[in-house]
């Protein structure tokens, strides 16, 4: 079973006795920064020169200072900048300000777990990652809940590391919530697979291919879209209020009766094969280092995919289709 810690396990004072640098003011980085505040801990916020966040982050009421500044006055430096950048902040900011003591913040594992970020001995390093994006936990953070965070220790110099981070998700809301403990590997390799295998990845492809399918065999784009994409918020609202019994037992018994005989001819044993082989690409270190070639090789096969996707008729008629709905918030 997993390990759960909530408000009465998590002493505040803790993070309230350190100074805080949160490196980044994106999704995860605002919301550090806004709720450790006022739960009463000393923030700065690290930007570069030039950040388009600054000024916002100002308006809001924090002091924004460089990285390598915030860095240097904290001794707790939570990192939230983009992952493929994040070796070159530490490098160039972050670690000549790191003095024995001191603790490296993450909220996701993946430049420890690869080994792109080694932070020297004498310094924690911990893992606070909220299970939610970062515009839901500071909402909720304010109106006096929290999400659920998950934190790790990679190096607990000080003896006291997880101490320290179960002080810091109090300080955004999460252990009001609940805390679970894991691993920056634990938590690393099954953010990876997850995002690829099921959340982004599987379900995008399955959407694609069910949508291509319909329109194949001459069923008009705009009917494949409802039936292929659009529903499916109303299918995974209902298995995340109540798992997949609570999905079947709103949908008809027709649909029910559909989901057991045809899901396991759509989903495969060979797929669920090729899943094993992407966890042991990720587990192995082979994505993350694909990943890395890719970004700092200037994102041209992420370039080419995404144009290609935009184009696909899936998006064109949502694109149409969304229109009509009113209520549908979509930004383009
Ligand atoms: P983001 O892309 O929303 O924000 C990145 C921020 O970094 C921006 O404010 C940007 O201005 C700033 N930045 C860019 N280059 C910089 C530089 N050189 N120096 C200083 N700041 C710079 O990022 P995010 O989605 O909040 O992700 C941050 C971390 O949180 C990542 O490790 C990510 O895996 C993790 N995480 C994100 C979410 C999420 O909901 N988005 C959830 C869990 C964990
Ligand atoms: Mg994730
Ligand atoms: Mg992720
Ligand atoms: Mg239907
Ligand atoms: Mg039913």
């Amino acid at each position: 079973m997993a390990e759960l810690f909530y408000d009465a396990d998590a002493d505040l004072s803790i993070i309230q006795g350190r100074k805080v640098a949160v490196i980044g003011y994106g999704s995860q980085g605002h919301a550090h920064a806004l709720s450790l505040r006022d739960s009463g801990v000393d923030v700065r916020v690290g930007l570069h020169e030039g950040s388009k966040s600054k000024a916002k982050a100002e308006e809001q009421g924090l002091r924004v200072v460089t990285p390598a500044e915030a860095s240097k006055e904290a001794d707790v430096i939570m990192v939230l900048v983009p992952d493929p950048i994040q070796a070159q902040v530490y490098e160039e900011s972050i670690k000549d300000n790191l003095k024995e003591g001191d603790a490296l913040f993450f909220g996701h594992g993946l430049n420890i777990r690869f080994g792109f970020i080694k932070a020297p001995e004498g310094v924690d390093v911990c893992m606070v990652a909220p299970k939610g994006p970062g515009h839901l936990v500071r909402r909720q953070y304010e109106e006096g809940r929290g999400v659920p965070c998950i934190a790790a220790v990679e190096q607990d110099a000080t003896g006291k590391g997880f101490d320290l981070a179960l002080s810091y998700a109090k300080g955004i809301g999460g252990t009001r919530a609940g805390v679970i403990k894991t691993t920056f590997t634990e938590e690393t390799e099954t953010d990876l697979f997850g995002e690829q295998a099921v959340l982004c990845g599987g379900t995008a492809a399955l959407v694609k291919a069910g949508f291509e399918t319909l329109v194949e065999a001459g069923y008009q784009p705009e009917i494949a879209y409802f039936e292929c994409l659009h529903e499916l918020k109303l299918i995974v609202d209902l298995m995340y209020e109540g798992g997949l019994e609570k999905m079947r037992w709103s949908v008809s018994e027709t649909a029910e009766w559909g989901d057991y005989v045809t899901g396991p001819r759509i989903i495969t044993d060979a797929t669920k094969a090729e899943m094993k082989k992407v966890l042991a690409e990720i587990q192995d270190g082979t994505f993350a280092k694909n990943w890395m070639d890719e970004y700092h090789g200037g994102l041209k096969k992420y370039n080419e995919y995404k144009t290609q996707d935009s184009e696909h008729l899936l998006e064109t008629t949502g694109k149409e289709l969304r229109k009509l709905m009113s209520w549908v918030n979509d930004n383009e």
